[in-house]
């Protein structure tokens, strides 16, 4: 059994956590920064990066208390080295080597996106390898087969804003707070999800890229024609995008032949999310399988799994490992027109 103490870093979420390599989350803590960035309406890097720095250490301590842990009893040290805001991740991987140093116990450099690819292994100890996973976050849409840890086929991506941004600023043209997922949600319920006719971008086409640019714009002029009620709106544009999942999904299943349907990221906390890709794996005679919200959403737990998992495939760093803002996670898929922005 191995002990990984795990940071994370990347956007406007500290986190630590202690793993095992056999499923248990010995102790964790998250603090976001959601009151420092409202004002903005998004994520300031500068102001992120500065509130890791302040915040980080005291979670750190806190969870080896809380766990009865002494910091030379781990067995690794894992912390997120990208992709996501360049001066977070130093802080939170600059922290993770100084641990690595004082304690002579090996780093390993996660990457985010890993840690959201193999968190559902984390609770759910039936789902093998290979799996179909939607990953829907702030930063990141696209569909990739998980063959293994490290082992990744990107099957799409997105040629604009990932869908957790989509959320975002459609709910800031609806004059909802930050961050827009959950407000949006909660609006939605009270709306009516055939009441405003929107796009669905790309939905039919042979690839399954995804493209949300031009759902926010409709959804602009929307709200300016002022003909509708923002909870007519909200649950019109949550449809959307899960129509655009849902279609884009099954597309992805004509190439890959994998036996279950992951989604993971922030976006997968959506309750009309879960319900619909869940159908849509049941239709398909696949299996199905979430995170809880909790670890949908940025925190270290992932990280520490991701970190054991490696742990136990001999994939360790070394000291100069790199902090990077982009790291696509298959280095071989093809770049996308229009794609790249993102990792
Ligand atoms: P992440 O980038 O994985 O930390 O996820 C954050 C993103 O997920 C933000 O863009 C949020 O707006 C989005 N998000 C969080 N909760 C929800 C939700 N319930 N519905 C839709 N989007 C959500
Ligand atoms: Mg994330």
């Amino acid at each position: 059994m191995a002990l990984i103490l795990a940071l994370e870093s990347s956007c406007d979420d500290s986190a630590a956590a202690l793993v095992t390599s056999d499923r248990q989350i010995l102790a964790q803590a998250v603090v976001g920064q959601n009151e420092a960035h409202r004002p903005f309406g998004g994520v300031v890097p500068e102001i992120a990066a500065r509130a890791h720095v302040e915040i980080l250490p005291t979670l750190i301590r806190q969870v080896l208390n809380e766990a009865d842990v002494a910091v030379g009893e781990v067995d690794a040290i894992a912390a997120t080295a990208g992709p996501g805001l360049i001066g977070g991740l130093m802080v939170g991987l600059m922290a993770g080597k100084g641990l690595a140093l004082a304690t002579g116990k090996p780093l390993i450099a996660v990457n985010h996106l890993e840690g959201h690819a193999l968190s559902p292994r984390l609770v759910d100890t039936d789902l093998d390898f290979p799996y179909l996973l939607l990953l829907a976050s702030g930063g990141h849409c696209q569909l990739l087969e998980v063959r293994g840890v490290g082992d990744y086929r990107r099957l799409a991506t997105t040629l604009d804003d990932a869908a957790g941004e989509a959320f975002d600023k459609a709910a800031k043209l609806l004059g909802l707070p930050y961050p827009g997922g959950p407000a949006i949600e909660e609006l939605a319920a009270d709306g009516d999800s055939t009441a405003v006719a929107l796009p669905r971008p790309l939905v039919g086409t042979d690839e399954p890229h995804f493209s949300f640019a031009g759902l926010k714009g409709a959804v602009q002029r929307v709200v300016a024609a002022g003909d509708h009620g923002a909870a007519d709106i909200a649950a019109s544009f949550q449809q959307a995008v899960v129509d655009c999942f849902v279609d884009r999904t099954r597309r992805a299943f004509v190439v890959s032949d994998a036996p279950s349907l992951v989604v993971a990221g922030g976006v997968a906390a959506n309750g009309s999310v879960r319900v619909a890709l869940q159908q849509l794996a049941e239709g398909e005679g696949r299996r199905f399988s979430v995170p809880p919200a909790w670890l949908c959403t940025d925190n270290a737990a992932m990280i520490g799994w991701a970190g054991a998992e490696r742990f136990a495939a001999g994939l360790v760093d070394g000291l100069d490992a790199p902090a990077r803002a982009r790291w696509p996670l298959d280095p071989e898929a093809e770049k996308v027109r229009g794609a790249g922005v993102k990792a």
